[in-house]
């Protein structure tokens, strides 16, 4: 490990001034920044410890939420407010990582997780875009069975690895961000980025910005949601596919749906295409199976990773099929 400076920001202003600085990065909970420091893939000058920032979580006269970027996991899935109005972001929270982790994890850190492609930490021997740019990517032609089947592109395959995030990409969320250009607010799927011919450059943050909330939308419907994690095993495991979903029904029809997939592409993945293809339906298996179809439709299995196309589509189908209560089982007949 290099030497580094370490210094604890007072509030966003000073912090944004010290990551202005060469060299500097920004520290939350250290559960993975502090890992890869230790493997060498992250080599910072100075840490600029931001744990002292915002961690309240404000109501909005609007019936949003303002989460602060140093709200801890744990905190936030536990907020009566949370499990009550988007209890598909409390469920996603739980699902991340171990008790220990989630206790430590802070808000922004969790969203500017990087991927964990084990060729992206091994700098011994693996060629990696993603750490080092324009070096190749062995996990194309490699072991890939946790990579990407949408949105991925000839310079790298990986995931993003947060379940947090998928549920934010489902509901509409917003990002705050502050730096030396002044505060700006995006919508939380316009922050991570597909890896193009640049996988090294992971979200549309300027240089020295630094995550200061989130803001969650009032969303009705959100009430009526959940997120469905599948993985290798039921704890501390990365997810092989995820589904966050909210729905709202009329008469059993879907009026309005939300739904982002995890574990398939380099961001979480909103599902425009399902969503499109089902407002309006009446909410049967049938129109689920086929919205998930046209949603996985683009998707490219890699040599291991080609089960995790089918693997997607029993999930939406399952967590569409547990919100509307509609069978989510092939009706007699179907395989
Ligand atoms: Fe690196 Fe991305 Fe290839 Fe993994 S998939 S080795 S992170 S370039």
């Amino acid at each position: 490990m290099n030497p580094f400076t370490f210094e604890r920001a007072l509030d966003a202003a000073q912090a944004v001034r010290l990551g202005a600085l060469s060299g500097s990065k920004y520290l939350g909970g250290g559960t993975n920044l502090v890992d890869l420091m230790r493997e060498n893939v992250e080599q910072p000058q100075a840490l600029v410890d931001v744990t002292g920032l915002s961690d309240s979580i404000q109501e909005l006269a609007d019936g949003g939420l303002m989460i602060g970027a140093a709200v801890k996991n744990t905190a936030l899935a536990e907020h009566l407010a949370v499990r009550r109005r988007y209890p598909l972001l409390a469920r996603a929270i739980a699902a991340g990582a171990s008790g220990q982790i989630r206790n430590m994890a802070t808000v922004g850190g969790n969203i500017l997780q990087r991927t964990r492609c084990t060729y992206f930490y091994d700098t011994q021997g693996a060629r990696c875009n993603k750490r080092v740019p324009g070096q190749g990517c062995d996990a194309i032609d490699g072991a890939n069975r946790m990579h990407a089947l949408l949105g991925a592109s000839n310079s790298c395959v990986a995931t993003h690895p947060s379940d947090m995030c998928v549920a934010l990409a489902a509901i509409d969320a917003f990002v705050h961000l502050d730096g030396e250009g002044g505060a700006r607010r995006i919508p939380f799927t316009d922050l991570h980025r597909l890896p193009g011919q640049q996988p090294h450059i992971d979200t549309t943050m300027r240089p020295g910005e630094l995550i200061t909330a989130i803001e969650l939308a009032p969303l009705g419907f959100a009430a009526h949601s959940t997120y469905r994690k599948v993985r290798d095993r039921a704890s501390y495991a990365f997810a092989l596919v995820s589904v966050a979903a909210a729905l709202e029904l009329d008469n059993g029809v879907v009026k309005d749906v939300r739904l982002a997939l995890g574990g398939v592409a380099h961001k979480p993945w909103r599902a425009h295409l399902l969503e499109a293809a089902l407002r309006g339906r009446p909410a049967t298996f049938e129109h689920f199976e086929a919205a998930a179809g046209a949603e996985l439709a683009p998707a490219v299995a890699l040599r291991d990773n080609g089960f995790k196309i089918e693997l997607a589509r029993r999930a939406i189908v399952a967590v569409l099929g547990s919100l509307s209560a509609a069978p989510a089982v092939p009706p007699p007949g179907r395989a």
